[in-house]
């Protein structure tokens, strides 16, 4: 028997992303920061420049500066000085005269076009030109790159290493950023143990604040990690009481499912709105969302495959909301099937690929492994997502996957 759905409350990754993203209002706090320390910040409002690049004509090529027009009457020229990038020939090129010239070097007065050295030939001052060019030959035009007045980069956008180095193409060295946004990262759960302690029985090591801490490092945030805590009414009231006063957004993983032990669910019905969702996603499902007395709130589950991937697909929108930087979305390819996979409909299942090229250049991928949302080697050892629709069920080999690589 075919399963339509695991359940018919399931809510779409689709509905759940746009039911969060509504709610949420766009920063308006911003800062002044060093363009050093601007990297993967984002943009409170345009930078336009009040310069253009290059500033002035410049040479292309080491070689000669000359007017294009005499070399349809002599081949030779006479050679009137040097002009160096940052040390200007100071004269004029007048008829029948040349300037040496280097690689970003002002094109002198008079001149209006460049020969590279290799095309020519010198025999004292006089120079030989082996190529008649035309005009603005290996000339660089003033404001080739960038015009006075243009919006080199836009409000809104996350500065990657290149933005920097534009930016500061334009002397620009302050820029307005939104202001980072305060997360806090709580685990629950009384089995749960520190990396580093001795295990009790029946205890595991938490790992999902390691996974979620590095996560976030590719946002601009500031991250509060509030530790373990056990699965007590006094003990998560006061964690989530704190991490609400210090944070914008409060993370915490699991205790969200119908588990017997969890109390999360009651402080969080006592601090705030929140709601609990059952998402048609798998790994994932349970997801709990909304606002407590003034953070937003995301309550992940608490198997580390499922925290991973909701983390992913769920949070990171928000985040991305929330620190003003345009939705961005992921690459994706579609490869082949090496093999089955399998996958009953009911929920968008991410899991966990590994794609490669065979020799004729086709692009495959096969499931890694055990994909249960504990087998946190799935991902570790995947090098893709391969992203199979809601509705979709068993893939077979040689049919077409949306992968979405690491
Ligand atoms: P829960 O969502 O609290 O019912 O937890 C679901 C499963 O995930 C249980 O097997 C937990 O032991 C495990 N788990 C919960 N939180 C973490 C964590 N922070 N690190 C590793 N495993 C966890
Ligand atoms: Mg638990």
């Amino acid at each position: 028997m075919l399963h339509t759905c695991d359940n018919p409350g399931l809510l779409p990754i689709s509905e759940a992303i746009s039911a969060i993203l509504l709610q949420l209002e766009c920063p308006n706090t911003q800062e002044k920061v060093t363009l050093v320390s601007a990297r993967g910040r984002v943009l409170a409002k345009d930078i336009v420049s009040k310069i253009q690049v290059p500033p002035a004509d410049n040479s292309a090529m080491d070689g000669y500066a000359m007017r294009c027009e005499d070399l349809a009457i002599s081949n030779n020229l006479q050679l009137m000085g040097t002009a160096l990038a940052g040390q200007p020939f100071t004269g004029t090129v007048a008829e029948g005269q040349c300037v040496r010239i280097m690689t970003g070097a002002i094109i002198p007065t008079g001149a209006n076009s460049v020969v590279m050295q290799e095309n020519t030939q010198a025999d004292g001052n006089t120079i030989t030109f082996k190529q008649i060019p035309d005009e603005d030959n290996s000339v660089r035009k003033a404001g080739e790159d960038i015009q006075l007045g243009q919006v080199v980069v836009a409000k809104d956008t996350k500065l990657t290493a290149a933005h920097l180095a534009l930016i500061a193409s334009i002397g620009v060295a302050e820029v307005d950023v939104t202001t980072k946004l305060t997360v806090g990262l709580i685990a629950t759960g009384d089995e749960l143990t520190p990396a580093g302690q001795d295990l009790a029985p029946g205890a595991i090591y938490e790992s999902n604040r390691y996974a979620l801490q590095a996560l976030l490092e590719d946002y601009p945030v500031k991250v509060i990690d509030y530790g373990i805590v056990k699965d007590d009414k006094t003990s998560l009231r006061k964690v989530f009481f704190q991490a609400d006063q210090d944070c914008d957004l409060v993370l915490s993983c699991g205790g969200v499912s119908v588990g017997d032990a969890d109390y999360v669910k009651d402080i969080l019905q006592e601090l705030g709105e929140i709601n609990f969702w059952k998402v048609a996603i798998k790994p994932g499902k349970p997801f709990a969302f909304g606002k407590l007395k003034q953070a937003w709130f995301c309550g992940l589950p608490g198997n580390p495959v499922s925290s991973y991937v909701t983390f992913e697909q769920l949070v990171t929108p928000l985040i991305e909301k929330l620190t003003g930087q345009q939705t961005s979305s992921p690459h994706y390819f579609i490869a082949k099937a090496a093999e089955t996979i399998r996958k009953r409909p009911g929920r968008a299942d991410y899991q966990r690929g590994i794609f490669y090229r065979d020799e004729t250049g086709e692009l495959w991928v096969k499931p890694n492994g055990k994909q249960g949302s504990g087998i946190m080697s799935s991902i570790a050892n995947a090098n893709c997502y391969m992203m199979l629709p809601q509705e979709s069920a068993n893939i077979n080999q040689g049919e077409p996957v949306k992968i979405e690589p690491f």
